[in-house]
C-alpha cells in the first residue's frame, strides 16, 4: 500500500483506533492531520511520532458534532496540505445506559458525535473530493450496529446509521471516483474498552471465536487497506474485524 503524496484526514486520531490509524497511514507515506476535541497533548504526541519518522503531521483541534467546526476542520487540511484524499471518520464516544433510564442528553450526545459528526465531516470532504475526482472514505461502526447491544440503544443507532451513511454516500459519489466504505471493530482495547469490568470482559471473550479482544494495530490494518488504492474496487461494503463475534 503506498499513500505517499496523499493527505489523511483521522478524527479522533488523538487515542486508540484512531492513532493507530494516523500512525500507519503516516507510515505509509501519507500527510496526516490527527483530528481531536479535548486531548491535545495526545494528539501533539501522535504528531511528534510521525514527525520522528519523518512524516508531516499537523494536530487540528474540532469537535466534529458542531457542522461549522467539521467544515473549518476540511478547509484547515486543504489549507495545509492541499488537497483531502482520505477521510476516516473514527471519533466517537459511549454514554451507556438501559432504554428506560437513558437521558435525552445521552441520546442526542452520541448521535450528534458518532452519526452527526461522520456527516459533517463527510459532506466537507465530499465537496473537495468531488472536484478532485479521487477520494477515499472509511467510517467506523461497530459490530454492535449490526447486532445491537443491551444498554447502548444510543450508540448501536448511531453506529447502524453510519452503515446505511456509508452505503448512500458510496452511491452518490461512486460517479466521482470516490469511495465509501465502512469497518465495524468488534471489542478493541482502548480507553473505551478500559472500564468495562472483568466480568463483563470475560463474557465478551467467551463469546469471541479467536478468543480475545482486538487491537487498535489489527483494526488499523483492515482500516488503511479500504481506504488505499489496494481496495479500488470495493465500495458501500462493510467489513467486519471482531475475531469471528458476529458471523
Ligand atoms: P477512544 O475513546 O480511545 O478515542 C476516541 C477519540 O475520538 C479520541 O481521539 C477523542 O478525542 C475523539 N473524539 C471524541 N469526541 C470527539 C468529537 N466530538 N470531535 C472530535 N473528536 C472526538 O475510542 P476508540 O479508539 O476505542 O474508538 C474509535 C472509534 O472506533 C469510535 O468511533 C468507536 O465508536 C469505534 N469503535 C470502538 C470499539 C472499541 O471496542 N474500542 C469497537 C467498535 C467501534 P479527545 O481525546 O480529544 O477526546
Amino acid at each position: 500500500m503506498d499513500f505517499n503524496g496523499k493527505t489523511a484526514l483521522v478524527t479522533g486520531g488523538s487515542r486508540g483506533i484512531g492513532r493507530a490509524v494516523a500512525l500507519g497511514l503516516a507510515a505509509l507515506g501519507a500527510n496526516v492531520v490527527v483530528n481531536y476535541v479535548r486531548g491535545a497533548d495526545a494528539a501533539e504526541e501522535v504528531v511528534a511520532k510521525i514527525k520522528q519518522l519523518n512524516g508531516q503531521a499537523k494536530a487540528v483541534q474540532a469537535d466534529v458534532s458542531d457542522h461549522g467546526q467539521a467544515a473549518k476542520l476540511v478547509e484547515d487540511v486543504v489549507t495545509e496540505f492541499g488537497a483531502i484524499d482520505v477521510l476516516i471518520n473514527n471519533a466517537g464516544i459511549t454514554r451507556d445506559g438501559l432504554i428506560l433510564r437513558m437521558s435525552e442528553e445521552d441520546w442526542h450526545k452520541v448521535i450528534n458525535t458518532n452519526l452527526s459528526g461522520a456527516f459533517n465531516c463527510t459532506q466537507a470532504a465530499a465537496k473537495k473530493m468531488i472536484k478532485q475526482r479521487k477520494g477515499s472514505m472509511v467510517n467506523i461502526s461497530s459490530v454492535v450496529g449490526l447486532i445491537g447491544n443491551a444498554g447502548q440503544s444510543n450508540y448501536a443507532a448511531a453506529k447502524a446509521g453510519l452503515i446505511g451513511l456509508t452505503k448512500s454516500v458510496a452511491r452518490e459519489l461512486s460517479a466521482r471516483n470516490v469511495r465509501v466504505n465502512a469497518l465495524a471493530p468488534g471489542f478493541i482495547m482502548t480507553d473505551m474498552t478500559e472500564n468495562l469490568n472483568e466480568d463483563i470482559k470475560s463474557s465478551i471473550i467467551d463469546r469471541v471465536p479467536l478468543g480475545r479482544l482486538g487491537t487498535a494495530e489489527e483494526i488499523a490494518n483492515a482500516v488503511i487497506w479500504l481506504a488505499s488504492d489496494e481496495a479500488s474496487y470495493i465500495t458501500g461494503q462493510v467489513l467486519v474485524a471482531d475475531g469471528g463475534l458476529a458471523m
